[in-house]
């Protein structure tokens, strides 16, 4: 690693091209590419298509478009490449895979073979069970003899494979929300790293990304906070290092609810078509952020320098309300 990266700060922008980009993605987006471009480090894009469903090129495609109106332009990523191509997660499944075979062969996931049928039967048998909170998963398959898992995969059963959580408890800081601890509870089950499918989870992939794409600091929405002493616990067994994180409040509508595709007028090309200036969406977060008094139109460029994320995590400790017109 050369001394020019190791002293850089390296963020990202990791959305999931299930949809067109709105607000809530600007927000985030805006943050991050505030926090990086104000400590000249780099910032990058990756595209999380690993759900083939939901997945679209044409929204993929989309977002950078998107990013670019705003004014947000990645230094790296998908659409412009870079040392840690590809950056589609889709592309990087080798990457998946030989990370999982490792934590296979060193007994760190374990096969789980919870059906949904066999979850209700075994939460309704923890209801009446005295054993101490329920953690690993609803079946306890971490706990099943090798036999046991042998016949089950004879019987034509296919597991998901779990990651056997080290922890039970953290600390950290958060660069928005402070200090942060977490303790395991009850129906904190292991992350699913592998689906019987074959496809990886997203705990998995994330790790696995951020870790090679060398990411110094994660900045996301606080819906992610509990993701985070798993992800943190991840790295660690991946001998990989462990990014700061900062969680931001989320953008909500009058009812309490993220902003999504179903607030269709909120996408950034809505409001695009219906002649708003990206300079006007700026300068409304901004405002939010308390980089500026005013929501005053303006360029990401003229905000370099005024982010406080403490500032942001105590002005706003919950959600924030956009009304949509
Ligand atoms: N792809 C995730 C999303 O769009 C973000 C993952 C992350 O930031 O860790 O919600």
């Amino acid at each position: 690693m050369s001394a020019v990266m190791a002293e850089g700060i390296r963020g990202r922008f990791a959305p999931s091209p299930t949809g067109f980009l709105h607000l809530g993605h600007a927000w985030v987006a805006l943050l991050s590419w505030l926090q990086v471009r104000g400590s000249g480090g780099s910032w990058v894009l990756r595209v999380e298509d690993l759900d083939p469903d939901r997945s679209r090129d044409v929204y993929a495609e989309a977002l950078r478009e998107d990013l670019t109106w705003l004014g947000l332009d990645p230094d790296e990523g998908f659409g412009v490449g870079g040392l840690h191509a590809p950056y589609r997660q889709s592309e990087r499944v080798d990457r998946y895979e030989a990370a999982f075979r490792a934590l296979r062969e060193r007994g760190e996931v374990y096969p789980c073979f919870c059906t949904r049928s066999r979850v209700r039967e075994a939460e309704r048998g923890a209801a009446l069970a005295p054993h101490g909170p329920l953690t690993g998963c609803p079946g306890r398959c971490a706990e099943r003899p090798e036999r046991e898992r042998r016949r089950l995969v004879a019987e034509g059963e296919r597991p998901h494979w779990r990651y056997r959580v080290r922890r039970s408890r953290d600390e950290w800081e958060d660069g928005c929300r402070g200090h942060q601890s977490w303790e395991r509870g009850e129906g904190n089950w292991d992350p699913i790293l592998r689906r019987r499918d074959g496809t990886f989870g997203y705990m998995l992939a994330v790790v696995v990304d951020d870790g090679e794409m060398q990411i110094t600091d994660v900045l996301r929405g606080d819906d992610l906070l509990t993701a985070t002493p798993i992800q943190r616990d991840l790295f660690g067994t991946l001998g990989l290092p462990v990014p700061r994180y900062a969680h931001v409040p989320l953008l909500v509508d009058s009812a309490g609810r993220r902003l999504s595709k179903r607030h269709g007028a909120l996408a950034l090309r809505e409001l695009r078509r219906s002649g708003v200036k990206p300079e006007a969406v700026i300068g409304r977060l901004a405002a939010w952020a308390g980089c500026v008094e005013r929501p005053e139109p303006c360029r990401p460029g003229e905000l370099i320098g005024l982010l406080d994320l403490a500032k942001v995590g105590r002005r706003w400790p919950g959600r924030i309300v956009v009304q949509e017109r």
